[in-house]
């Protein structure tokens, strides 16, 4: 076999291996057929949940749809995209509970009051159908911390307007809160620079 004849047999066998491919991506394309807002959980140890669900706040944004945003813990701290939010996009409603973590504030009455407070923000957001997208970021630890009550927060995500997509990041959760999310993601702790004395990266970690 000549290289061209053997360049075109390699070309032929890609081209049936797409083919294949499209056909199987072009069914269940077609086979999702239910069209209303999604939940999701970004959780796990690895890094990335947070960053992830920012980057569904300017897919959104993309779209001009309507976005609300709520950080649990966040707010104490430095935080590169909630600047951002903040300078650039003022159709977007963010709320920062900015207590700090609770390991910092080691005060569970404060620390209840805030996620309690700060959850009355976010339920009237999961009420209101003009939003298209909410973010719920680190809400986990919340129940984790028992703060807030996970039925009341379950039922909130599972009763919201039906084209509202509500994203709520952080580690655990509860098996309660990962049997009703559409889209549930575990990101794996592979490495993290962190545990080899890497600074967190302005822009990158915050
Ligand atoms: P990111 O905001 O970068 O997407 P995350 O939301 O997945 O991270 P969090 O648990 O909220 O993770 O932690 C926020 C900060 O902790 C970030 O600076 C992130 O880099 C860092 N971090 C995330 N995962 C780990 C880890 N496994 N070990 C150490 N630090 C981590
Ligand atoms: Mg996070």
């Amino acid at each position: 076999m000549t290289d061209s004849e053997q360049l075109s047999a390699k070309q032929k066998a890609h081209k049936a291996k797409m083919e294949k491919h499209k056909q199987k991506v072009d069914s269940s394309i077609a086979a999702a057929k239910i069209e209303r807002g999604v939940s999701i959980l970004m959780t796990g140890n690895g890094k990335g949940k947070t960053s992830s669900a920012f980057g569904m706040v300017m897919r959104a944004l993309g779209y001009k749809q309507k976005v609300g945003i709520i950080q649990f813990i966040k707010g104490a701290q430095d935080c590169g995209e909630a600047d951002f939010i903040k300078a650039h996009c003022p159709s977007v409603d963010l709320y920062q509970m900015g207590t700090g973590f609770t390991w910092n504030t080691q005060d569970m009455d404060t620390d209840t009051a805030a996620a309690e407070k700060t959850w009355g923000l976010a339920e009237a957001m999961l009420k209101d159908p003009s939003y298209d997208l909410v973010i719920l970021d680190e809400l986990t630890y919340m129940l984790g911390y028992k703060y807030l009550d996970k039925d009341t927060v379950v039922n909130a995500i599972e009763n919201r307007p039906s084209e509202q997509s509500v994203v709520v990041t952080g580690r655990g959760g509860g098996s309660k809160l990962r049997s009703i999310m559409d889209t549930v993601s575990d990101v794996k702790d592979i490495r993290h620079g962190y545990r080899d004395g890497l600074k967190a990266r302005k822009g990158v970690d915050y």
